[in-house]
């Protein structure tokens, strides 16, 4: 069972349909597992679909609820809602290999990492898989901008608490932690990491020529 959950401004989010998709496949990765946040945004897009019956009411004649009546009496029955897709075929799509398989690359003693921003083409975050081998140790590190992080496989631990399969972390750039790989599994995680636009000197002079 998982113990860390997103925050409920991010259920939030994600229930109004405003995160952008590397962030809404990690709640929706959490959300398969965790029945307590599934409640949660079930109680969200209630509360939405409510606000939405609170708009203005547009004043209909009785002739014309008729007709609009026989209009929807005409239209053709509509369709079952579709399943779900099980998390598995999510992954499945995403990674197109067993996970452990993949082309990871070494970055340093028992971290690999494999960065699969390209699979998300129009978004702005940045996408990466981290892999740390079983009692593997990642060095002391801090983060740049926020990186939301999902446990895909295996656990790790570091000051703040076990982090178990599909349980949800945000780091800030204020966190350094030390995390192990604990369990007889290697630690995989999938961690969408906030890419604020930078100007470099070169792209500043491109906007505007007559400023440099
Ligand atoms: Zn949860």
């Amino acid at each position: 069972m998982t113990r860390h959950h997103p925050e409920s401004l991010s259920l939030m989010d994600y229930s109004a349909g405003n995160l952008s998709e590397p962030y809404a496949l990690c709640i929706r990765l959490h959300l398969d597992e965790c029945s307590l946040c599934r409640s949660r945004v079930d109680t969200l897009d209630s509360l939405g679909a409510v606000m939405m019956e609170q708009q203005p009411k547009v004043s209909v004649s009785e002739s014309m609820f008729d007709s609009i009546l026989a209009k929807i009496d005409s239209l053709p029955s509509p369709q079952p809602v579709a399943k779900p897709v099980p998390r598995a075929s999510v992954l499945q799509k995403l990674l197109g290999d067993d996970i452990n398989n993949l082309p990871w690359k070494r970055q340093l003693g028992d971290v690999s990492v494999l960065d699969i921003t390209e699979k998300f083409p129009g978004q702005n975050e940045q996408v990466v898989l981290q892999k740390l081998v079983s009692g593997g140790k990642a060095p002391a590190h801090t983060h740049r901008g926020t990186e939301t992080t999902i446990v895909l496989q295996g656990a790790f631990a570091d000051q703040n608490g076990v982090f178990n399969q599909w349980d949800f972390v945000v780091l800030t750039d204020q966190d350094e932690h030390k995390p192990v790989a604990v369990g007889c599994e290697d630690c995989i995680t999938l961690s969408v990491l906030s890419a604020p636009v930078k100007l470099t000197g070169t792209f500043t002079r491109m906007l505007n020529p007559f400023i440099s």
